[in-house]
């Protein structure tokens, strides 16, 4: 009775019995699920332990989309796990988890958890598990299937499939939700986006990805409590930034972050750029080109990503710089690792992706300068790649011209013979010069038939002679953290 009524104040709407879908009801193939998760699965229950797919590729399946991967909860604890599964690891200090290996697929195998919203429940210890803010200090305590459903954040994100009967159980109403195309929290929304303030980024980057609303109820507090992000850790901030910036649906999630007032706790610069035509140009271009390639199946560096992210405040810094005297190269290195620093107190980017990123960005005007000698050793460059397709993306929004990206992307596949007469103009005084500089945002569009797509298109396509030398972004597409 004081049970319910708890649950009831707090919006707990928790049901004990799960809603049991037969395989012609749901529709998920067995066959649909990775090998790994299934022999996961079949070793757990062959052993007498109960264990599901989980969370996001059941989510993902139902919806017709390719799981990213596949995560498996049980109720047989780590170590047991790790004994029936012998190419396993346990992983993990304050949680536990064991990834179990299978040739090039890992499976996260988790135990089944409480979350605080059991603190009526007589789980151990369990009201000091929660800081002033209503933040989760520690989610550690092993609980049962019912809690585990209860614990997770969103009902399409709580079924879970069972592929040995074939089964898919519901606890919170997710197949509806799937159905209605609706994010909704589980529980009180401002309880458990008090527990975990990035709950909110999670339910913006999962309406982005499946093209969903957020219920009413979910979507109300988050513009109140866009300040509790400031009690997470930056580096969290950052992994739950780079994801939504890699959903595939960057576009999408970042319009919808402003939608919520949410970019102002995790990319403030977001703000900043809205102000300013030609940088917003440039940082939808550089989402779209990442969406893109993300559809195309092509690899994303996130270090690419984050320097078109910040670009704005560094164009603003390094002009400035400029305009009291100094000369571009120094200048531009003077001031990136004051722009990085400006961001790290929000969300703090790796230093193996910020020497990167700078790398870029030092790289720009000595792009711009493309006279002497001093080409030949840019292209020997290790990021010259990234670089160009900085640049390209620079002058497709309008801050640079389209020649000068031209110029380069000739100049790559050119013979000797064709680099030399390239070079020759600089005296004869007709080699593609630098655009005269200008402020920041005062760039006019229609200078130099600033051609959209000419740069894209001139690097998407593989040029004749040069077998798919200059695809765009291929300096990007060294995998995640080869920039
Ligand atoms: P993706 O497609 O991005 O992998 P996912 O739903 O699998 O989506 P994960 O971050 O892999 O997301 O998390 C796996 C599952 O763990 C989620 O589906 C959810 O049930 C649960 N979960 C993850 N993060 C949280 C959180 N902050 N609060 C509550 N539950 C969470
Ligand atoms: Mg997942």
């Amino acid at each position: 009775m004081i049970k319910r009524l708890i649950r009831k104040v707090f919006g707990i709407n928790r049901r004990d019995d799960p809603t049991v879908l037969s395989a012609a009801q749901h529709g998920i193939a067995r066959d649909q699920i990775s090998n790994g998760a299934r022999k996961v699965c079949e070793s757990l229950q062959a052993s007498g332990y109960a264990a599901y797919v989980v969370g996001g590729a059941v989510r993902d399946l139902l919806q017709g989309v390719k799981p990213k991967d596949f995560d498996v909860a049980t109720d047989a604890t780590p170590e047991q796990v790790h004994r029936v599964i012998r190419r396993s690891r346990l992983i993990g200090r304050r949680f536990k988890l064991v990834h179990a290996l299978f040739g090039a697929e890992t499976v996260e195998v988790s135990t089944f958890r409480a979350g605080t919203q059991d603190a009526a429940e007589p789980v151990p210890d369990h009201d000091a598990a929660v800081d002033e803010h209503g933040r989760v200090l520690r989610d550690n305590v092993f609980g049962t299937r019912v809690q585990d459903a209860a614990r997770r954040d969103f009902t399409i994100n709580a079924l879970y499939y069972d592929p040995v009967n074939e089964t898919v159980l519901d606890y919170h109403a997710g197949v509806a939700d799937l159905r209605r195309k609706a994010v909704r929290i589980i529980g009180d929304a401002t309880q458990r986006y008090r527990e975990d303030p990035v709950r909110m980024l999670r339910a913006i980057r999962f309406a982005a990805k499946l093209d969903f609303s957020i219920a009413a109820d979910t979507r109300k507090p988050i513009g109140e409590l866009t300040d509790l992000l400031r009690n997470v850790p930056a580096s969290r901030l950052f992994e739950e930034t780079l994801k939504l910036l890699l959903s595939g649906h960057a576009v999408a999630c970042v319009r919808k972050l402003r939608e919520e007032g949410l970019q102002r706790g995790v990319l403030p610069i977001l703000d900043e750029i809205a102000a300013e035509a030609q940088s917003e140009r440039f940082l939808q271009l550089a989402l779209a080109q990442t969406d893109r390639r993300l559809h195309e199946d092509k690899p994303i560096s996130p270090a690419f990503l984050f320097a078109t992210v910040l670009w704005h405040g560094v164009r603003h810094a390094w002009h400035d710089a400029m305009d009291q005297g100094a000369r571009p190269v120094p200048a531009i290195q003077d001031v990136m690792d004051g722009v990085i620093d400006r961001h790290n107190d929000t969300l703090a980017i790796p230093r193996r992706f910020t020497a990167t990123m700078k790398e870029i960005w030092a790289l720009q005007p000595r792009l711009e300068a493309n006279s002497g000698r001093r080409p030949y050793a840019l292209l020997e460059h290790p990021r010259f790649r990234a670089a160009y397709d900085f640049l390209a993306l620079r002058a497709e929004s309008g801050e640079v011209s389209a020649e000068l990206v031209d110029w380069w992307t000739r100049f790559q596949i050119a013979s000797s013979a064709e680099r030399e007469q390239m070079l020759l103009p600089q005296t004869a005084g007709s080699a593609p010069r630098r655009r005269r500089r200008r402020r920041p945002g005062s760039a006019r569009p229609d200078e130099r038939g600033i051609s959209t797509g000419t740069a894209a298109s001139n690097a998407d396509q593989p040029p004749a002679d040069g077998p798919g030398a200059l695809t765009r972004g291929d300096g990007a597409s060294r995998g995640p953290d080869a920039l």
